[in-house]
């Protein structure tokens, strides 16, 4: 192979050896996913945000946002159940860039591997103890996922991973919701397909064991919206397609049907700002209708504590260095307004 192994890396085990979760935060991590499994089955009438920066690049800043999320959650929570984006690991378009705090700890420095597993789990940990909210993670590279399964609340599978048969059929093994994120292309059926496999059991190999994995039956979707031939952004948040993705769905027999819209990426087009009219839409698409109303079970919003993105090395204090994200006082504003029209 044309590729330098540097040095071998410590497995999960050890990692989480290193680094163990408590006893009284995995109470938290099942209890969380206890009342997110409730929603999807349908059992609780909670409304799910999934919500936080495109990328966790920097531990204070992302600290501070969880901690104001925090706060904002206990005003809305007999409406809305709150699960920050705590993202380390970044898909990139043509594969360059930063590609999150996995690979590079410091976004101005070299990538440090070990110094990124050690620094991801820590900082999940420290979302987990000082907020008592278990987060969302991308997973991007399966193998990986074991370095913070114990530690996640929800966990997106993404456009650029769902067409992957070892991201299905990881993803067919992991304990909390999986979010199945259409294709870049669009195409629901790739979409289904994925939730399908996902939810059903699968022998395969993973991280050199044979491995049979039970079926996650909280697998569902979320929208994104798409990108057509032309470089075009087209989005899936409308009317029309959510009563279409409610038929596709429910056509195929799977346990609970659910679906995430999320209201940036190529629904907005990046514009944040109008993740703020995408959400209030989506929510008039549910008060019409009650089959959307029961499919709709949650937005996925990109926020930070500032308005849009930088480069990387920009210094602006919690602003985005990858997808442009709402900022926080329109966040706050935006979270109360969506607790009130329930
Ligand atoms: C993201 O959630 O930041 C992301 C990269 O999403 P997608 O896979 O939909 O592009
Ligand atoms: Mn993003």
């Amino acid at each position: 192979m044309n590729m330098l192994f540097e040095r071998k890396l410590a497995i999960p085990m050890e990692v989480k050896e290193m680094y163990p979760l408590t006893g009284d935060l995995s109470r938290v991590v099942e209890q969380r996913a206890a009342q997110l499994k409730a929603i999807f089955a349908g059992k609780s009438d909670k409304f799910l945000l999934v919500i936080g920066p495109c990328s966790a690049d920097n531990e204070s800043s992302v600290m501070e946002y969880v901690t104001r999320l925090r706060g904002l959650a206990d005003k809305v929570q007999d409406k809305l159940f709150i699960v920050p984006r705590v993202y380390t690991n970044k898909p990139r378009t043509t594969g360059d860039g930063y590609k999150g705090m996995l690979h590079q700890p410091n976004p101005d420095e070299k990538p440090d591997m070990f110094k990124g597993i050690v620094a991801i789990r820590e900082l999940h940990m420290r979302v987990l103890r000082e907020t008592g909210m278990a987060a969302a993670d991308e997973m991007l590279y399966p193998e990986n996922h074991k370095y913070l399964d114990d530690m996640l609340g929800y966990v997106a599978v993404g456009a650029r991973s769902v067409e992957d048969q070892q991201h299905r059929l990881t993803a067919s093994g992991i304990e909390v919701p999986v979010g199945m994120k259409n294709p870049t292309s669009g195409d629901f059926q790739v979409m289904l397909n994925a939730i399908q496999a996902a939810q059903h059991q699968h022998t395969f190999i993973y991280r050199g064991w044979e491995a049979r994995s039970q079926g996650n039956p909280y697998a569902h979707a979320i929208l994104r919206g798409s990108t057509n031939k032309h470089g075009q952004s087209i989005p899936n948040y409308h009317y029309e397609d959510l009563v279409l993705i409610n038929e596709l769905y429910l056509s195929r027999g799977l346990q609970n049907p659910a679906v995430l819209v999320d209201v940036n990426h190529a629904n907005s087009n990046k514009q944040f700002i109008e993740q703020i009219r995408i959400a209030k839409e989506v929510m008039h698409s549910r008060r019409y209708n009650p089959d959307i109303s029961r499919l709709v079970k949650g937005l996925m919003i990109e926020s930070y504590l500032v308005d849009g993105a930088q480069k990387v090395g920009g210094g602006v204090y919690g602003q985005s260095i990858t997808d442009p994200c709402l900022g926080w006082e329109k966040t706050e504003r935006l979270v109360l307004e969506l607790a009130e029209g329930l």
